[in-house]
């Protein structure tokens, strides 16, 4: 008796491990796709992986941020808000978002919609 709950502990444990694993797959995927959202309407969609290095302005009511690619990764260079918190958060990584709120401006990994349907089904 005693044995049999042991085994269905270490299946649990695997099974815990298993839907880990595969969530942090999935988010590591996720984080090379980032979008570019200003008031709310995407701008761009980005696939980082594909990328090549560049820098891009993004207007808003005449004020700018720069953003620059590099090395697959994503951030704000330099722009010409207030407080600076977007050129301060640095380069993008998937758990946080980086957020100009004086020029309405978030660039955010993508949601996967495909994917998710595929582990849905
Ligand atoms: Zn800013």
């Amino acid at each position: 008796m005693r044995q049999k709950i042991w085994i269905s502990a270490a299946f649990a444990a695997l099974l815990l491990l298993g839907i880990l694993g595969s969530v942090l797959v999935l988010r590591k995927q996720e984080a090379d796709r980032v979008e570019i959202v200003q008031d709310g309407t995407v701008l761009y969609e980005l696939d980082l992986a594909g990328e090549e290095d560049r820098v891009f302005d993004v207007e808003y009511e005449g004020h700018v941020n720069r953003i620059e690619i590099r090395d697959h990764r994503i951030r704000v260079l330099e722009a010409d808000c207030p407080d600076q918190v977007c050129v301060r958060a640095g380069w993008l990584d998937s758990a946080a978002p980086i957020v100009c709120l004086p020029h309405r401006l978030v660039i955010q990994a993508a949601e996967k919609e495909e994917e998710l349907d595929a582990v849905a089904r």
